[in-house]
């Protein structure tokens, strides 16, 4: 049934390949036990005991391989190398000892429980956002890793044994918790797809590509919500308005992609500038803008002539071309914030026209402390 959803979910997404892996791994799962149910009514070791522990092997195998697949787009020779040889190990040993009474039993079980615990390490590396389903999986993963150890030490001491170890009542339970925790993780492995699907797109509708700063709606929209937020403390704000001096003649001289990728570089410095509390955003072109809430004045003039000196004095070797780059900077304040954004990005707007009027690379502010060039 779990098969046929992840299917059913594939059908939906036929770019994701993962889900196609991991329906084929619940099908293997399947014929894996079935095969090894086989067991009881057939001497046909080769099938009940090498084909079915493979198949068991398989599935989980299928279930990282789906993981890999969702995390990295794709399976590289060197993931594809690694893991034939891992099947060869298995396989080797299991070839000589499927004949044995219970051995491929605990071989497959300890097998097993590896490919688990790195299907735990893959998770916890990824780091995905939003983590719920992550670590939800996480610890399933670590649950039947659990479990498959647990198996592999209730089989060993009846390895070579006449008695069918599975008939034991704690494997009873031990298989049981196999199969709950199998239909657990095929439920939850669409839920981390589309939460972690749903992040990306949300960030790509709130960030600026090229930047990764946050776009003129986005920007918008929070700043207005951190407009209200210092009203209600009665915190004075700062909105600065940034622009690149002379940019056309950076794109002329150099190329389009050259003054794209200091566009990238001027975002960089802004975040390193700047509070991690401070909103910056790309209000479009080479313009940007930074929203400071809890910050008078003349902290914000100190900080925008330390990003006007930064940028100014920046090494800037773009694709090994010694670029040259300014910017210029108009500033708003606003004690207990009490106006409206409009008004504040006007101000600061006015401001940086009055800086680009009077020489650029300077900082001014419209009603501020503080009139300084650089
Ligand atoms: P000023 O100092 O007066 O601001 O001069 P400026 O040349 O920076 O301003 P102007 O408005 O004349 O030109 C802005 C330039 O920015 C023109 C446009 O091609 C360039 N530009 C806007 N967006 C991008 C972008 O995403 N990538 C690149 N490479 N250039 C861009
Ligand atoms: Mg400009
Ligand atoms: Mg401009």
């Amino acid at each position: 049934m779990i098969g046929c959803y992840l299917a059913m979910v594939y059908k939906l997404r036929r770019h994701d390949k993962s889900f196609l892996v991991w329906s084929v791994a619940c099908f293997v799962f399947v014929a894996g036990g079935c095969a090894a149910g086989a067991r009881a009514y057939l001497d046909q070791p080769l099938l009940t005991y090498l084909l079915a522990d493979l198949l068991l092997l398989l599935s989980p195998a299928l279930v990282v391989t789906g993981l890999v697949l969702f995390l990295r787009g794709q399976l590289s020779a060197r993931s594809r190398q690694q893991a034939a040889l891992l099947l060869t190990l298995y396989l080797l040993p299991l070839s000589m000892l499927y004949q044995v009474n219970n051995a491929s039993t605990a071989l497959t079980s300890l097998s097993i429980a590896v490919v688990f615990i790195y299907a735990v390490v893959l998770l916890k590396k990824a780091r995905l956002t939003p983590g719920f389903p992550a670590s939800v999986l996480q610890l399933f993963f670590a649950l039947h890793s659990g479990l498959m150890l647990l198996q592999f030490l209730l089989v060993m001491p009846f390895i070579g044994e006449e008695s069918r170890v599975l008939a034991l009542p704690s494997l009873q339970w031990v298989l049981l918790g196999h199969v709950l925790l199998t239909t657990s993780t095929g439920f939850m492995l669409p839920l981390l797809s589309f939460s972690h699907t749903e992040n990306q797109l949300l960030r790509l509708t709130e960030l600026d590509d090229l930047t990764q700063l946050l776009n003129r709606r986005e920007f918008l929209k929070r700043a207005n919500l951190t407009l209200l937020n210092s009203r209600r403390q009665q915190h004075s704000v700062v909105v600065l308005m940034i622009d690149l001096d002379h940019f056309k003649l950076i794109n002329d001289r150099w190329g389009h992609a050259i003054g794209d990728l200091a566009l990238k570089k001027v975002a960089d410095l802004l975040k390193v500038g700047l509070r991690t509390s401070d909103l910056i955003g790309r209000l479009g072109g080479e313009e940007f803008a930074v929203l400071m809430p809890n910050t008078s004045a003349g902290q914000a003039a100190f900080i925008g002539q330390r990003l006007c000196e930064r940028i100014a004095h920046h090494a800037w070797e773009i694709d090994a071309r010694p670029v040259k780059l300014t910017v210029s900077v108009g500033g708003a304040t606003c004690v207990d914030a009490l106006r409206d954004l409009t008004e504040l990005l006007k101000d600061a707007d006015d401001a940086l026209y009055q800086a680009k009027a009077s020489g650029r690379n300077k900082i001014i502010f419209q009603s501020g402390p503080s009139i300084t060039s650089l």
